[in-house]
Order: C-alpha cells, then structure tokens, then sequence
C-alpha cells in the first residue's frame, strides 16, 4: 500500500483545484499531475509540477516571439531533426517535478545522475516508515552465469522460499532494532540520523527530483535500457508512459532515435557498407573485438 488513505485525500485535493493561466500546458500531462503511479511493492511515481510542451521546444529553437506560424508538421519535423542532430538546449526548455518513493539502493543508482535537482525525505529529522521492498517471486533471479552485472533464471522451489524469509525476516529484524533504539520510553532514546544506520538498503525513501527534458531522457535511455537493473527499470518505464503524454513528438523522437535506435562505430559503419555491397563480413574481418562484434550483430541482424 503506497499511500495512507490521508495522503490519498491530500493528492485528490490537490487534483480537485484548477486555476486559469497563461502558461502553456500540456493537455496530456495535465490529466497524471499529482496521481501516485504504483511501482513495485511500495513505491510510486507522481508529478507535482512540469514547464513547457512540445511547442516550447519549437519555440525556443526559433527564438520565436509566439506559437509561430509554421504547422504542427512542421514542429514534429523540427523536434526530430534537433533529436537526430543532437541539439540538446531547446529540449532543456521543459523542466519536470516528480515525487518518487523508492528503496534506497534503487536511489543509490537514481541518484548518480547528477543534472537534477534532488531534495530527499529526513531519516535525521522524521521516522522511516517500516517498508521494505521484497522481490515478488517473478523477478527473484540467480546471479547470470554470462552477464556479471544480470540476473539469470528466476529461483524457485525452496531457495525461493529461503531467500524471502531471510529477506522479510532481515526487515522486521532491523526495524523492530531501530524502533526499539529510537523509543525513549524509560531511556533516552538514540539520535534519528544514527537509529537509521541499521536498516537494509531495501527500505524506502522518498524524494522530489526536478529535472529538464534533455536530461531526463538521458536518464531514460540509460535506465528503461535492458541492461538497467530491473528495480530502477520499472520506474523509468512509468516514467516513459508520461513523457510520452506531455511532449508527444519529443517522445516519440526519443523513442526512434534514442531508445530504439542504435549508435554505430567507424568501423561499424564500414562493415554495413561491405555488406550491402555482398561482402559477407566476420568478426575476424570485421577489425572489432568479439564483444563488439556481437553487440553489433544485435544491431544489424534480423532478430527474427
Ligand atoms: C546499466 C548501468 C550500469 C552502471 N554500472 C555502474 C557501476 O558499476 N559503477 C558505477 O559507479 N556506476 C555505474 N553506473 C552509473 C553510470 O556510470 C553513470 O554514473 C550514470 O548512468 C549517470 O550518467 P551520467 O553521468 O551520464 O548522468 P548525469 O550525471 O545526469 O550527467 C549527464 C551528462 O552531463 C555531463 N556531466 C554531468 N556532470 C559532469 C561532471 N561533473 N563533469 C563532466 N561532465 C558532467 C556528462 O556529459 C554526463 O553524461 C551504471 C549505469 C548504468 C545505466
């Protein structure tokens, strides 16, 4: 359960309120502001605030005194032509707010993203709460036999069983601790920034993270990516459904450029030309190292 029934009120009051302005909003982001998005077990992503639109895009690119006079053709043209040139600065012209709920290690990668601006909940000034993230059976994989940072074949039987209870247990066990260090009833009670030392890395925190649109599909494209670990994974899918909503055609040009496009290297490209030409290129032909050689078969060879 993400929210308290209070904090659900709290969320719908906020939804209930609208005001005229003269800002520009975007009719699909204004529909998900303030709604708690469940993800994993615990956790949720919701958006307080955004600036701009697609048109801001556009407009900024022009240095433009209004809407401009060009046709929406024309702005998905542009987007996409800036997207596929890399022209980052008109895309940093949208800016959005989320509040996200996440277990810390979950934060700890988040977190490494630099270009936006975090304020976290104060485990030294307020209790955590006693939430825990506990894999659901689906995704409690063993370590991959080929991929030292991946999962492989999901763990069954009981293992399973074993891992959960040692994972449920570890949480109750540190929680029950770091109450029982915090109460001051009959002694004095320990610190909060020091009580919270104890608990595991699979207990929640919150923050708000502000953060333009450029950077923010930055951090799509490295975290809704298959290789991302698939508990930071979810979130930045959810957070994919959004964007998409709010700039439709910057979305849909990071979807085709960035996400599902691919970035080939010299000797890449060299290799695609020979084998239009009929060349039937190897790895041992290619110049490219065997790791290389099979990331870029993944590109160019038919998945099918
Ligand atoms: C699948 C995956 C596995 C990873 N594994 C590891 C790991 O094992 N260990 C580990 O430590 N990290 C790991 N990371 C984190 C990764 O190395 C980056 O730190 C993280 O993805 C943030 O990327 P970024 O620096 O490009 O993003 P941001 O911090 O948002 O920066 C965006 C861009 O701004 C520029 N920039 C920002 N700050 C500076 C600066 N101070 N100086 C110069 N340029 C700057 C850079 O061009 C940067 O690309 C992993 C990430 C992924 C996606």
């Amino acid at each position: 359960m993400p929210l308290t029934p209070e904090q659900q009120a709290e969320i719908d009051e906020e939804r209930a309120q609208t005001r005229t302005t003269r800002r520009v909003v975007s009719e699909g982001m204004e529909e998900h502001l303030y709604t708690a998005y469940p993800v994993l077990d615990h956790g949720f992503v919701r958006v307080i605030d955004y600036m701009g639109d697609d048109n801001a895009i556009t407009q900024a690119a022009r240095v433009s005194y209004g809407k401009g006079t060009k046709a929406v053709s024309n702005d998905e043209g542009l987007i996409r032509y800036l997207m596929r040139h890399w022209h980052s600065t008109p895309f940093e012209m949208c800016e959005v707010k989320f509040h996200v709920k996440l277990p810390v290690f979950v934060a700890r990668q988040w977190i490494r993203h630099r270009t936006a601006n975090v304020n976290e909940y104060s485990a030294r000034y307020s209790i955590l709460d006693r939430e825990f993230y506990i894999p659901e059976p689906e995704v409690l994989s063993a370590q991959s036999t080929i991929n030292n940072q991946g999962r492989g074949a999901v763990l069954e039987g009981a293992e399973a069983a074993r891992v959960l209870e040692i994972l449920k247990g570890d949480a109750t066990r540190s929680y029950d601790h770091y109450e029982e260090m915090l109460s001051q009833d009959g002694q004095d009670g320990l610190a909060r920034e020091l009580a919270r030392m104890n608990l595991p890395a699979n207990v929640y925190t919150q923050w708000y993270w502000k953060v333009d649109l450029h950077n923010l599909f930055h951090f799509l494209r490295l975290r809704a990516d298959s290789h991302a670990q698939y508990e930071i994974r979810v979130y930045a899918e959810l957070m994919c459904q959004l964007v998409k909503d709010w700039v439709p055609f910057a979305y849909g040009a990071f979807e085709d450029y960035r996400l599902g496009g691919a970035q080939l290297s010299a000797k890449g490209v060299e290799c695609v030309r020979r084998m239009v030409a009929g060349e039937e290129v190897t790895q041992e032909t290619s110049g490219m190292s065997k790791g290389e050689w099979r990331e870029f078969m993944g590109v160019v060879s038919d998945p099918g």
